[in-house]
């Protein structure tokens, strides 16, 4: 039987924090496994055949407003900047997303888009963010034309594809936020700190796990090594209910198939990110030479088609968050405090969507919890 002091099962983000913080502020060893063949977990990027940097499971843009988790972060690798700028191919044409007053210029007539831009002005003033849902019950004849128009062509379709659901059946919390943005600012996110690490993410994992005391086991899966090691401390960033044996049911995932194609052109499509909300099984294509700034005659897309979660076949990307996925998720959680010494934690130890700040932020407040009073 082999004996480990820490066990961290999972190699993405949350598994490299947690082992990072074990191995240099208590100076314990830590074993990290994963059953990929490579670490970083959904984070993963690396070098197309073109020289392009591609991120493997779709386009991954670190923003944060949270200054602790970009000087953590920031030790282990320099930044790009990078401001995401997302379109949508709609009607046969690109537009600009978030909808803004931009969007309305590049969608409509000249005249139809002055007019809905001055509605908009003066009903709710410059600078505001408007949900399509408050829209939607304006008396005004065009405001609603503009509401069914941005939630017809722009989100139903997408919701539907995305989540095999239509927004009708969603938790109303989701589609209650999406917005119609009173502005001409194009950029996707508002947060302080917005970057991809220079030399990719993968090599940012590398550099946190590049110690000593920590060694990595790659193309492991736990369930075969688990009657084979003790732990003092399990981390486990896994799904809570396989860890479990499925035992109260299995938690609903949405999964993804990227598909990754060069293209022998200088750019594809005007910025990183275009949505396709209609007419195509896909939701996305993502450029990839856009994140460095990559100056290269061809270029790297890949194609997002949402899919079913099918055990074994493809992999959990996102939790689908219902009352009964939420109670399903409980029962594991109680579970899961039974087991003094076992934590879990990321995205689906906690069957939670969580951006990649959101995990290090978890990642690093389980350590201080774990961490012994000096
Ligand atoms: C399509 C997509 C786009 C995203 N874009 C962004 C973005 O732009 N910005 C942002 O901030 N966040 C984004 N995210 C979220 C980001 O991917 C997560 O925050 C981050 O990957 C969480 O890291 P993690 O370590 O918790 O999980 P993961 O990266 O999933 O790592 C878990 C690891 O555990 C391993 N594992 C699981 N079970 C076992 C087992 N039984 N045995 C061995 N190994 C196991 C897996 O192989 C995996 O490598 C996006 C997510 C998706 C799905």
């Amino acid at each position: 039987m082999e004996k480990v002091k820490n066990l961290v099962v999972g190699a993405g983000l949350s598994g490299a924090v947690i082992a990072e913080r074990i191995a240099s502020q208590l100076q314990e060893p830590v074993l990290v496994i994963d059953r990929r063949e490579h670490v970083a977990g959904n984070i993963y990027d690396s070098k197309h055949s073109t020289g392009i940097t591609v991120h493997r499971y779709g386009p991954h843009i670190f923003h944060t407003d949270n200054k602790r988790i970009w000087d953590y972060l920031s030790a282990f690798t320099s930044w790009h900047y990078f401001f995401l700028k997302v379109h949508a191919w709609v009607d046969n044409r690109y537009v600009t997303l978030p909808f803004n007053l931009n969007t309305l210029h590049q969608a409509f007539p000249e005249y139809l888009a002055l007019r809905l831009e001055e509605k908009l002005v003066n009903e709710y003033g410059y600078g505001v963010q408007v949900p399509v849902m408050k829209l939607l019950r304006q008396k005004d004849e065009d405001l609603q034309f503009l509401a069914r128009y941005a939630y017809e062509k722009i989100f139903e379709q997408y919701t539907l594809k995305q989540w095999g659901i239509s927004p009708q059946e969603m938790n109303e919390e989701v589609m209650a936020r999406v917005p119609i943005s009173v502005s001409r600012d194009d950029g996707y996110f508002h947060d302080k700190y917005q970057a991809i690490p220079a030399q990719g993410y993968t090599r940012m994992v590398e550099n946190m796990l590049h110690n000593p005391l920590i060694s990595v086991r790659l193309k492991t899966p736990f369930e075969k090594i688990k009657n084979d090691i003790e732990y003092q401390r399990l981390f486990y960033t896994g799904s809570i209910d396989e860890f479990f044996d499925y035992k109260f049911g299995e938690l609903p995932y949405r999964s993804l198939r990227f598909d990754i194609e060069q293209k022998n052109m200088e750019y594809y499509q005007p910025s990183a990110v275009t949505n396709y909300p209609n007419n195509f099984d896909f939701t996305r294509i993502c450029e990839h030479k856009y994140f460095l700034n990559e100056k290269i005659a061809s270029t790297v897309i890949s194609v997002e088609f949402p899919q079913e979660f099918k055990r074994g076949e493809n992999e959990p990307y996102y939790p689908v968050s219902h009352p009964a996925s939420e109670a399903l998720y409980r029962q594991y959680a109680r579970e899961a405090e039974k087991l003094p010494g076992t934590h879990f934690l990321g995205r689906l130890g906690g069957y939670k969507y969580c951006n990649m700040d959101q995990a290090v932020s978890a990642a690093l407040d389980l350590f201080e919890k774990i961490r012994p009073a000096d």
